[in-house]
Protein backbone atom coordinates (compact mmCIF):
# COMPACT_ATOMS: atom_id res chain seq x y z
CA UNK A 1 0.00 0.00 0.00
CA UNK A 2 1.73 2.98 -1.22
CA UNK A 3 1.35 6.16 0.90
CA UNK A 4 1.18 9.27 -1.27
CA UNK A 5 2.49 11.93 -0.05
CA UNK A 6 -0.24 14.83 0.92
CA UNK A 7 -0.12 17.78 -2.09
CA UNK A 8 0.20 20.33 0.20
CA UNK A 9 -0.19 23.79 -0.89
CA UNK A 10 1.18 26.04 1.53
CA UNK A 11 0.05 29.56 1.31
CA UNK A 12 2.58 32.01 2.24
CA UNK A 13 0.82 34.76 4.54
CA UNK A 14 4.15 37.04 5.52
CA UNK A 15 2.59 40.11 5.95
CA UNK A 16 -1.16 40.63 7.26
CA UNK A 17 -1.67 43.36 5.07
CA UNK A 18 -1.80 41.21 1.77
CA UNK A 19 -4.35 42.63 -0.71
CA UNK A 20 -4.88 41.21 -4.41
CA UNK A 21 -3.79 44.00 -6.44
CA UNK A 22 -5.82 43.73 -10.06
CA UNK A 23 -6.69 46.02 -12.64
CA UNK A 24 -9.12 47.53 -10.07
CA UNK A 25 -8.32 50.18 -7.37
CA UNK A 26 -8.09 48.47 -3.70
CA UNK A 27 -9.10 50.09 -0.61
CA UNK A 28 -6.14 49.36 1.97
CA UNK A 29 -4.04 51.35 4.54
CA UNK A 30 -0.39 52.92 2.70
CA UNK A 31 2.40 51.32 4.37
CA UNK A 32 4.44 54.40 3.49
CA UNK A 33 2.13 56.88 4.73
CA UNK A 34 -0.01 55.08 7.18
CA UNK A 35 -3.14 56.69 5.43
CA UNK A 36 -6.39 54.97 4.48
CA UNK A 37 -6.74 54.92 0.75
CA UNK A 38 -7.82 54.26 -2.30
CA UNK A 39 -5.06 52.93 -4.67
CA UNK A 40 -4.59 54.81 -7.78
CA UNK A 41 -3.83 52.60 -10.95
CA UNK A 42 -1.63 53.25 -13.61
CA UNK A 43 -0.61 50.40 -16.47
CA UNK A 44 2.79 49.64 -17.64
CA UNK A 45 3.92 47.84 -20.35
CA UNK A 46 5.17 44.18 -18.57
CA UNK A 47 6.40 40.68 -19.50
CA UNK A 48 2.25 39.79 -21.10
CA UNK A 49 2.54 43.28 -23.60
CA UNK A 50 6.53 41.48 -25.01
CA UNK A 51 4.99 38.05 -25.25
CA UNK A 52 1.78 38.95 -27.00
CA UNK A 53 3.86 41.28 -29.01
CA UNK A 54 6.20 38.62 -29.73
CA UNK A 55 3.27 36.41 -31.35
CA UNK A 56 1.66 39.16 -32.88
CA UNK A 57 4.90 39.97 -34.49
CA UNK A 58 5.17 36.28 -35.65
CA UNK A 59 1.77 36.54 -37.33
CA UNK A 60 0.87 39.65 -38.14
CA UNK A 61 3.87 41.77 -38.83
CA UNK A 62 2.64 42.85 -42.14
CA UNK A 63 -0.28 44.16 -40.65
CA UNK A 64 1.54 46.26 -37.60
CA UNK A 65 -0.43 44.72 -35.16
CA UNK A 66 2.26 43.89 -33.02
CA UNK A 67 1.94 47.86 -31.46
CA UNK A 68 -1.74 46.56 -30.29
CA UNK A 69 -0.69 45.00 -26.89
CA UNK A 70 1.01 48.74 -26.29
CA UNK A 71 -2.44 50.29 -26.94
CA UNK A 72 -4.49 47.64 -24.65
CA UNK A 73 -4.81 48.60 -21.19
CA UNK A 74 -5.95 44.49 -21.06
CA UNK A 75 -2.43 43.50 -21.43
CA UNK A 76 -0.15 45.48 -19.07
CA UNK A 77 0.81 45.23 -16.05
CA UNK A 78 -1.27 47.14 -13.39
CA UNK A 79 0.92 49.62 -10.83
CA UNK A 80 -1.02 50.51 -7.72
CA UNK A 81 -0.21 53.85 -6.01
CA UNK A 82 -0.65 55.65 -2.99
CA UNK A 83 -2.74 58.93 -3.87
CA UNK A 84 -1.17 60.81 -0.62
CA UNK A 85 2.31 59.93 -0.76
CA UNK A 86 2.76 58.38 -4.35
CA UNK A 87 4.48 55.54 -3.57
CA UNK A 88 3.79 52.39 -4.94
CA UNK A 89 1.78 50.30 -2.84
CA UNK A 90 1.38 46.77 -5.06
CA UNK A 91 1.38 45.95 -8.49
CA UNK A 92 -0.51 43.32 -10.61
CA UNK A 93 1.89 41.28 -12.98
CA UNK A 94 -0.43 39.68 -15.21
CA UNK A 95 3.12 36.72 -15.63
ZN1 LIG B 1 0.92 56.67 1.20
Amino acid sequence: MATYPATTVVMHHHQPNIHMFRELPVRMRCQYCSAEITTSTTYETGTLTWVIAGILLLFGLWLGCCLIPFCVDGCKDVVHRCPSCQQVVGKFNRM
